[in-house]
This record gives structure tokens, C-alpha cells and sequence, in this order.
């Protein structure tokens, strides 16, 4: 049985007192309990609150060569009591980012011009309470808004570098000249040099400064770039010192010579042994760096933020090697080649990224930061809308047919298998595009100029570049004179045949032979070729220039390779691309099957899906991912 229990009942004589209350001592009473209250609060917030110095700065356009500015913002601070903090929190606009209690530092891009940014940063202490918020709108100047900027009477005395520094005044950026510090900066080892100044001229168009900066202690750096910070707007700026009409031989009979181009003027020194940047391309997932040497590059390196060497591996070569992109941790890394720095008066920040794997990838960004390469990793979860890791073509389509056999026509054929791979690599978590989903040319319907075409908008080969894949499988079925069986795989002269040759390894498996052409001076291995002609010292030297002795003769092949198959036709069917990009993917072709075969055009009709499911196995044990039935 449930016992009630009342309070109020169990003394029922208890009296009740009545006091009067005075309301004017009433308030005051409840006034000072508030207040103390508060002050107590306060206190106690106080004492477990404390604000964290942060410094923020805006970097200049970083992308100047394309006309679509590009800022980075820069927050640092010193480093946290990591036993007392929880993590840190920072919102750029709605973006809200948490980083570890034992972050110093966060940079983030941002490629709005002329607009506004909201940035905060708060550390969210163990417990309840945050560290004192740090505000600041950051506004980024319009597209190619930048400082008119020469130098004048460039000379080194006794150590110090000293020259003249011209700044153009605009009413859009108007730089707090109070505010001015001058940096000589060595990037590998981590050190700077601040220099003194005094105005020498100004009116309301220019300001003229005689600059002084010491270099001495910078001495076995082999390049040392210039830097001015300043409060421009309200905010600080940095920006490289930059001349356009620069002589480079301003400089005479030091140990330095002058460098400039679009990231600034920067300081080489001639003593200390470095490479010159000349060229890069991205080929599948790998990094290519092509500097101007005839040395042979036999390792590469990668250092960290805080200059531990990360990575030191063999450079090899083949198109599908060079620097490895996929695995790196993220971070910012200096690029060196046989551990020797790389430098660079380029402003270079081109963006790629790796294949999707269990549901991130690496965005790598080529970076010049004064005057050396970088590589900039992130992890993320998704790429952009626009960008694939594999595209699957399907051979022929529209007016092009392809073989034709009994029921069969090729472009068909093609299309069903393509969308089953395509599928199957889907359920494997890979970004994948078809080149066509109908029986079309994927340059559109009527169009099937096969040398053109595929060039054209949307067309096979401009959607590698498009949507900026790095493989791509193209499909097809094959006919001779009915004598001919088996499968061909065929794969780039600039690659090793690593995925060709395991792709001919898992169809056999699936049942299909090779037609394994022993004579054939193309094969690398059983059912794997390389169609190739020589181009170096031929009849193609004109066209192609010929950097290798030979070329892909397969144009699917070659001509989606970019930079680096020495692809050339591009430019001249499609005005959207007036330079081979230097990015392109891993391409290879196979040929399932001779359907003029009446051996072959049983199998294929019977078992092309496990065909397909073959080609599913060996790519994406290829790329590094578990294969799921
Ligand atoms: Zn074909």
C-alpha cells in the first residue's frame, strides 16, 4: 500500500507570522543581492576566462595571373595550455571551424572579392567557459585591386640590403604609412630580418622610402624574399615588395642576384645550392615538378611547417609515379628535389585533388610562398560538384556506330558494359562520370568528326580536363577478319603498366584469354601493349615537339594526358583551352573482344558482365581500395 505523505498536513497549528515589508528596502535589498551576485559571477568568469592575443592578417591577391583574386587569412596566437583548454573554435562567416587546443595557427583562403568576412575566434577552455572572443570583418580588395609598387637604387653595404620603395596611393587602399614594417625572409629555416625605413618623399600620389633591412644573419639561405605589413583599410596586410619593370640586373658584384615576377622580388643566392622551378604537371594523382636542370632527379623530400623532413623517397619518373599525393597527412610542406630547395618568383596556387577514399581525399595546392614551393594537404569529404576521379568512356556513339556483328553494334555494347562499371566502381565510393549515358557522340548529338569531336565542348577528351579526372577507362569491342581472338588492354608510354597489367591479369581470370601477341613489339605483358610511335627526330617533331622519344598512338590516350603525354591537339579544336593544361589523367584502353569472332561474340554476350566486374576488381585494388562483391 502506497503511504501519502502531505507537508502541510501534518502541522495544521503551526502559526503564521506576518511581517510588513517596506518596498523601498525590499528593492534596495534585492538591487544589492543582484549586484553582488554579479560581481561574484563576474569574478569567478574572470578568473576562468582569459583573452588569447591574436594576430590576423590578410595576405595579398595570391592569384593575380588569373584575374579572380584569391586572399589568405591568417590568424596565429601563442600556444594554448593544453590542460586547460578544450579546443578552439573560429567562424568565418556562417563557416565554423574547431581545431585542437594545441593549434598556433589557421589559414584559410578566401576568394570573394571586394567583400566582407566576418572572423572570430574564441578557445573553448575545459569546463564551461570560452576565452574572451576576438572580432574582426576583414574586407578583400576588388579583382586585380592591388599596390602600385617599383624599387629604385637597389644596393647591399655592409650587410644590409638597401633600396628605394615607391607606393602608389589610391583612394581604395589607403596604407597607414605609421604602420609599416619591412621583412627579409628565409622560408627554410623559419627566420626574418626586420628592417628600419624613413619617408623620404610623399604627396598626395605616391609615398617614397628609403628602405634598410639586414640580411647578414640570413647568409646561407639560398633565397630571401622581401615582404611589407601594414595596416591597410583598418587591416593588416602583407604583401610581397614587387616590381613590375624590375632590372634584374639591378643588383651588381654581390652574393645575390635579384628575381621578380608575379609573387615578388625575391633575393637568390648564388652561393647556395638550390633548382630553379620551371614547370609542373598533375598526372593522375601525382605531382610532376619539371625544373630547369639537365640533372637527373632521384629523390624528392618533403618538409614540414616545422621543418622535419616527412618524406624522402625515390623520383621515379613514370607519369603515374613522381610525388606521391594520396597518402600525405596534412600539412604544409616545402618541396625539395635530391634535397636541394626549389625556388620560384611565380605565383603558382593551383588546386588538386586525389581519389575518393572511404569518403575523403586530399586537396593538394602547389603554393609559391616567398620564393619557395609548397604543397599544401587538406583532408576533405567532398570535392566540388564539377570534379570527377574517374570518367568511364564508352567507345563510339551517334552517327559512329563502331563494329558492327549479327545484333551487335559496338557503341551499345560499349554503353551497357561502361554503365555497369560505372556502377559498380560507385558502390566503391569513387566520384565517377560517364563520357555519354546515350547513343550520342558526347559532343553532342550529330557530331561524330572523330578527329574533332572529341575535342569540342563536353566532347571525350575535353571532359578529362573538365571535370579534371585522374583515370579514365575507355571501352571497346573489337573486329579484324574473323581470325582474331581475345582482349587487348593498352596503356601510356608515360605510365609503368602497374593497373594494365592487372587489369589482364583479373579478365583472365574472368574467363577471357588475351590475344596475346608475342611478335608485337607494343607488348609489355600478356594481353598489355603500349601503341606508341617514335617521335624524336621523325616527321611528328613539328607537331608535338617530342620532350619523349616516343608518343601514345592511341589519341584517347595521348590526348588526355595532358602536360605530360605531350597531348597538343586541344588547343586547336576547342578556344576554351589556349595552353595544354598541365594536368591530365591516367587513360587506358581495352578491347574486351573480337566480335567478328564468332567464339568471341558467344563469350561476350554470355559474360560481359563479370568482364566488367573484372575491370571493377583490378582498378580499385589498383587505387588502393578494398574490393566489395
Ligand atoms: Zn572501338
Amino acid at each position: 500500500m502506497k503511504k501519502r505523505y502531505r507537508n502541510y498536513n501534518y502541522y495544521p497549528n503551526k502559526r503564521r507570522k506576518r511581517v510588513k515589508i517596506n518596498k523601498v528596502r525590499f528593492t534596495i535589498f534585492i538591487l544589492s543581492c543582484v549586484l553582488i551576485l554579479g560581481v561574484i559571477g563576474f569574478g569567478f568568469k574572470m578568473m576562468l576566462t582569459d583573452k588569447v592575443e591574436v594576430s590576423v592578417e590578410l595576405t595579398e591577391d595570391l592569384n593575380k595571373e588569373e584575374g579572380e583574386s584569391l586572399y589568405e587569412l591568417s590568424l596565429w596566437w601563442e600556444a594554448l595550455k593544453i590542460d586547460d583548454y578544450k579546443e578552439i573554435q573560429i567562424t568565418v562567416n556562417d563557416e565554423v571551424y574547431i581545431l585542437d587546443a594545441d593549434a598556433t595557427r589557421f589559414d584559410i583562403d578566401l576568394s570573394n572579392p571586394d567583400d566582407d568576412y566576418t572572423v572570430t575566434f574564441k578557445a573553448k577552455r575545459k569546463g564551461l567557459f570560452f576565452s574572451k572572443k576576438v572580432k574582426e570583418v576583414i574586407h578583400t580588395f576588388a579583382d586585380n585591386e592591388t599596390i602600385e609598387q617599383s624599387i629604385s637604387d637597389v644596393e647591399i653595404e655592409e650587410g644590409n640590403l638597401i633600396f628605394t620603395h615607391h607606393l602608389q596611393k589610391s583612394n581604395a587602399i589607403k596604407i597607414d604609412t605609421k604602420s609599416i614594417q619591412y621583412e627579409a625572409i628565409d622560408v627554410m629555416n623559419q627566420t626574418l630580418s626586420e628592417g628600419k625605413y624613413t619617408i623620404t618623399d610623399e604627396d598626395k600620389n605616391e609615398v617614397v622610402l628609403r628602405v634598410e633591412i639586414p640580411i647578414e644573419d640570413l647568409k646561407g639561405a639560398p633565397v630571401v624574399a622581401l615582404k611589407m605589413v601594414t595596416d591597410i583599410n583598418n587591416h593588416q596586410l602583407s604583401f610581397s615588395i614587387q616590381d613590375k619593370n624590375l632590372d634584374t640586373g639591378a643588383l651588381k658584384g654581390e652574393d645575390y642576384e635579384l628575381s621578380s615576377g608575379l609573387a615578388g622580388i625575391i633575393l637568390v643566392n648564388k652561393d647556395a645550392e638550390h633548382y630553379t622551378y620551371k614547370n609542373h604537371q598533375f598526372y593522375a594523382e601525382s605531382l610532376h615538378l619539371n625544373i630547369g636542370t639537365n640533372e637527373e632527379i632521384l629523390t624528392y623530400q618533403l618538409v614540414d611547417a616545422a621543418r622535419n623532413l616527412t618524406v624522402d623517397e625515390a623520383y621515379l619518373t613514370d607519369g603515374n609515379m613522381a610525388i606521391k599525393l594520396a597518402n600525405l597527412k596534412e600539412g604544409d610542406y616545402v618541396i625539395k628535389l635530391n634535397n636541394l630547395p626549389v625556388y620560384t618568383d611565380e605565383a603558382l596556387n593551383e588546386v588538386w585533388y586525389c581519389v575518393m577514399r572511404n569518403g575523403a581525399t586530399n586537396q593538394v595546392t602547389l603554393k609559391s610562398e616567398n620564393g619557395l614551393l609548397y604543397l599544401k594537404v587538406q583532408l576533405v569529404h567532398e570535392v566540388p560538384t564539377d570534379v570527377y576521379d574517374i570518367l568511364i568512356d564508352p567507345g563510339h556513339g551517334g552517327l559512329d556506330g563502331g563494329t558492327i556483328a549479327g545484333e551487335l553494334t559496338e557503341a551499345n555494347e560499349a554503353l551497357k558494359l561502361s554503365k555497369y562499371i560505372a556502377g559498380r566502381l560507385e558502390d566503391h565510393g569513387l566520384k565517377v562520370k560517364l563520357t555519354r549515358t546515350e547513343d550520342v557522340d558526347p559532343a553532342g548529338p550529330g557530331k561524330s568528326d572523330y578527329g574533332k569531336s572529341p575535342f569540342y565542348d563536353e566532347g571525350r577528351v575535353e571532359q578529362v580536363y573538365r571535370y579534371q579526372t585522374k583515370y579514365m577507362i575507355s571501352n571497346h569491342l573489337n573486329s579484324f577478319d574473323g581470325s582474331l581472338e581475345g582482349f587487348e588492354v593498352y596503356s601510356s608510354v608515360v605510365t609503368d603498366d602497374d593497373w594494365s597489367s592487372r587489369i589482364a591479369t583479373s579478365l583472365k581470370s574472368a574467363g577471357q584469354d588475351p590475344r596475346d601477341s608475342i611478335k608485337s613489339e607494343f607488348r609489355i605483358s600478356e594481353g598489355s601493349y603500349k601503341k606508341c610511335f617514335v617521335c624524336r627526330e621523325s616527321s611528328y617533331e613539328e607537331k608535338y615537339g617530342c620532350l619523349n622519344d616516343t608518343l601514345d598512338y592511341l589519341y584517347i590516350i595521348r590526348e588526355t594526358g595532358g602536360l605530360l603525354s605531350q597531348s597538343s591537339e586541344l588547343t586547336q579544336h576547342n578556344k576554351n583551352y589556349p595552353t595544354i593544361p598541365d594536368y591530365g589523367a591516367e587513360t587506358i584502353l581495352i578491347e574486351y573482344a573480337y566480335l567478328d569472332n564468332s567464339k568471341d561474340y558467344r563469350e561476350w554476350t554470355a559474360n560481359w558482365e563479370s568482364w566488367g566486374e573484372a575491370i571493377v576488381k583490378a582498378t580499385v585494388e589498383y587505387l588502393g581500395i578494398k574490393y566489395k562483391k
